[in-house]
C-alpha cells in the first residue's frame, strides 16, 4: 500500500495544476495518470485560452456576461464570476512559467477572437495551445517533486466512514493491483468524448471519473449537455480550430452561400458552437450540403497567416482528409466534442462525497451550462485544478489517514477482474458495444434529439449493459493488458452515456446544446434548474438544483 496526503487522478491540465498548486502548500502530493502525462487529451487543445486583461481594455464581467449568456443561462454565475476574474492571473501566471504564447507587432501578447464573444480574449500559442500548457506545467511538477505513477489505471474509488479515503489502482506494465491511501483525493480524470462516435476526443477519453464518482455515490450534474463543435473534418471527426474562424474562415454550403447570415447575421461564423452547429445540420438535413458535410473556406487567408497561426489544420486537412486548405474547401461536419456535465462540485472543485474533489472536464462546478464557450475549458482546467489543490491541500494538514483503509480495500476489484477474466474466452469483445453505443448515442444524442430517439438510446443502453455482462477478455496475460483496460473503459462509458440519456430524458425544453425537435422552446419558468442523477442500491436517482443567478437574468439569446 502507497500513502499520499493528496491524491491526484489525471495528469491533464486540471491535474498537473491542482498538483503544483498543492505541493507547493507543502502537503505531499502524488498523481496517478493512465497515459504518460503529456499523451493526456490536454494536449490536443488546439485554439487558446480566454482571459479578459484590464489592460488590454477588456473587463472580466464582460467575459462573465459572454460565458452566461453562451451557456443559455444554465450556468452558475457565482462560478462564472470567479473563472473570469481569476483568468487574466492564471494566464500571466503560466506565461511566467515559460509558455511562449503568441505576440502582436508591438510584443504584446497576442489575441484571436473566438466563438460567442464580442472580445478578441483568446490567448494561443498558434494552433497548439493545450501542448504548449501541458508541457510547462510537467516541467514544473517534475521541478517540485511530485511524485508521479505514469500508466497506472484507477479502478476504484475507497470510501471510508463516508469519506474518500484513496483509490485501488492497477499498475498497467505488471497487471499488479495497488491500493494508494490518501487523505483528499482530486478527480482530473477529463472528458468522456468517445462514448459518442465520432468525437473530436482522443481515444483514452472515456469518462473514467464520471463513472468512478457515480460507483462511490457522488452525483453527475448536466449531463444531458453534450457539446458538438461545429468544425469537425468529414469521416475522421478531428477538430479544425474554431481559431480557423476566429482568423477570418468561412463556411459555407453546397451554393457556395455563407449561411450563417440567416442564423446569426450579426456574429455569424463566431456565433456559440450550438447555435452554428444546429444551422449546420438545418443545411445539411435541408439538402444544400454534399455527403453529410458542409464547408469551411481558409483559402482567403493567405499563405503567411495560415503557416503562422494554423499549422497544424493546415497538415490535419491534408494527411485526414487530402486537402490543401490554400486552395480547396474543408469539408466539415458537426462533431462530438465536450461534456459540459460532469460531477457535481462547489467553486473550490468540493463533490458531495467528503474528502473527494473533481476539477477539470470531469467536472460541472457549472460555468459551461447548456454551451461551453470555446477556450473557456482551458481556462476552466487551470482556476478550478487551481483551487481544487488549494483547498484540498489545506483541508489535509488537520486530518489523518483512515486507518480502515489497507490491502484489502482491493479484494472486490480483484475479485472482479478475475470474474473478468473467467468469462468464456470466445464470446463477444468491448469493441463490438463500444462500437454501437457510440453511433447509438450520436444518432440519437447528437445535435437534435426526441422523445423517441432518447428512449430508444435509453434501451439499447440497457442492452448493451446486459451484453456487458458477459463480455470476454480473451487475452489472461499481467503485462499491458489493453484488452482488459479497455474493457474496463467499457463500463464506465456505459454509466455515462445512461446518465446522458436519463437526463436527456428529463429536460422537457430545449436549451443550449440540448435541442429537442419536439420541445423547440427554452422554459426558463420550469428548467433554471439543473438535473442531477445519483446512483442509488434501486437504481438511477434524478434530483434537481437551481441556477445560480447573481447580476444576470436570462433574456432572449441571439447572436
Ligand atoms: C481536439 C481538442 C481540442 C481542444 N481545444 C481546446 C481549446 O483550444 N481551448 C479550450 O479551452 N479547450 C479545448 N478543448 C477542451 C480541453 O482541451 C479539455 O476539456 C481539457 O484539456 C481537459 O483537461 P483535463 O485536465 O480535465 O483532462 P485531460 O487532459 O483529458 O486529462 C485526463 C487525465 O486523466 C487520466 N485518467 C483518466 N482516466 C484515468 C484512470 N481510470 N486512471 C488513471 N488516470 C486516468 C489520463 O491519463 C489523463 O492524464 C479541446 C479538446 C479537444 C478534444
Amino acid at each position: 500500500m502507497f500513502d499520499h496526503d493528496v491524491l491526484i487522478i489525471g495528469a491533464g491540465l486540471a491535474g498537473m495544476r491542482a498538483a503544483l498548486v498543492a505541493r507547493n502548500n507543502g502537503v505531499d502530493v502524488a498523481v496517478v495518470t493512465k497515459v504518460h502525462p503529456v499523451r493526456s487529451h490536454s494536449n490536443a487543445a488546439q485554439g487558446g485560452i480566454n482571459a479578459a486583461l484590464t489592460d488590454r481594455g477588456d473587463d472580466w464581467r464582460d467575459h462573465a456576461f459572454d460565458t452566461v449568456k453562451g451557456s443559455d443561462y444554465l450556468g452558475d454565475q457565482d462560478a462564472i464570476e470567479i473563472m473570469c476574474r481569476e483568468a487574466g492571473q492564471e494566464v500571466i501566471t503560466m506565461e511566467h512559467m515559460g509558455v511562449i504564447f503568441n505576440r502582436d507587432e508591438k510584443g504584446h501578447l497576442g489575441t484571436r477572437a473566438f466563438g460567442g464573444q464580442r472580445q478578441a480574449r483568446t490567448f494561443f500559442v498558434a494552433d497548439f495551445t493545450g501542448q504548449a500548457l501541458l508541457h510547462v506545467l510537467y516541467e514544473q511538477i517534475m521541478k517540485a517533486g511530485v511524485r508521479v505513477y505514469e500508466e497506472w489505471f484507477v479502478l476504484s474509488l475507497v470510501v471510508e466512514d463516508g469519506a474518500c479515503s484513496g483509490a485501488v489502482v492497477i499498475e498497467i506494465r505488471t497487471g499488479e493491483i495497488h491500493v494508494i491511501r490518501a487523505k483528499a483525493v482530486i478527480l482530473a480524470t477529463g472528458g468522456l468524448g468517445r462514448v459518442f462516435e465520432p468525437s473530436t476526443n482522443a481515444l483514452i477519453c472515456t469518462g473514467d471519473g464520471m463513472g468512478l464518482a457515480y460507483r462511490a455515490g457522488a452525483p453527475l450534474m448536466d449531463m444531458e449537455m453534450v457539446q458538438y463543435h461545429p468544425t469537425t473534418l468529414k469521416g475522421s471527426g478531428v477538430l479544425i480550430t474554431e481559431g480557423a474562424r476566429g482568423d477570418g474562415a468561412h463556411l459555407l454550403n453546397s451554393e457556395g452561400e455563407r449561411f450563417m447570415e440567416r442564423y446569426a447575421p450579426s456574429m455569424m461564423e463566431l456565433a456559440s458552437r450550438d447555435v452554428v452547429s444546429r444551422s449546420e445540420q438545418t443545411e445539411i438535413n435541408e439538402g444544400r450540403g454534399v455527403d453529410g458535410c458542409v464547408f469551411l473556406d481558409c483559402r482567403h487567408l493567405g499563405e503567411t497567416l495560415i503557416r503562422e497561426r494554423l499549422s497544424q489544420i493546415m497538415e490535419i486537412a491534408r494527411d485526414f482528409a487530402g486537402v490543401d486548405i490554400l486552395t480547396e474547401l474543408i469539408p466539415i461536419q458537426p462533431g462530438m466534442h465536450y461534456q459540459m456535465g460532469g460531477v457535481k462540485t462547489d467553486v473550490d472543485g468540493q463533490t458531495s462525497l467528503s474528502g473527494l474533489y473533481a476539477a477539470g472536464e470531469v467536472a460541472c462546478v457549472s460555468v459551461h451550462g447548456g454551451n461551453r464557450l470555446g477556450a473557456n475549458s482551458l481556462l476552466d482546467t487551470l482556476v478550478f485544478g487551481a483551487r481544487a489543490g488549494n483547498h484540498a491541500s489545506d483541508a489535509v494538514k488537520d486530518r489523518s489517514h483512515a486507518a480502515a483503509v489497507t490491502d484489502d480495500s482491493a479484494t472486490k476489484d480483484r475479485q472482479h477482474i478475475e470474474e473478468l477474466l473467467g468469462h468464456d474466452a470466445g464470446g463477444e469483445m468491448f469493441g463490438q458495444i463500444r462500437r454501437e453505443m457510440g453511433n447509438d448515442m450520436r444518432d440519437y444524442l447528437g445535435v437534435y434529439r426526441d422523445q423517441r430517439g432518447m428512449e430508444k438510446a435509453l434501451s439499447r443502453i440497457s442492452e448493451f449493459k446486459e451484453r456487458y455482462s458477459r463480455v470476454s477478455v480473451p487475452d489472461k496475460g499481467k503485462t499491458f493488458n489493453t484488452n482488459l483496460l479497455f474493457t474496463l473503459e467499457l463500463g464506465f462509458m456505459l454509466d455515462c452515456a445512461e446518465t446522458i440519456a436519463l437526463s436527456a430524458i428529463e429536460r422537457t425544453e430545449s436549451r443550449g446544446a440540448h435541442t429537442r425537435t419536439d420541445m423547440p422552446d427554452r422554459d426558463d419558468e420550469q428548467w433554471l434548474r439543473h438535473v442531477l442523477v445519483k446512483q442509488t442500491p434501486d437504481g438511477p436517482q434524478i434530483d434537481y438544483l437551481p441556477v445560480v443567478i447573481t447580476q444576470w437574468q436570462p433574456e432572449v439569446r441571439s447572436y
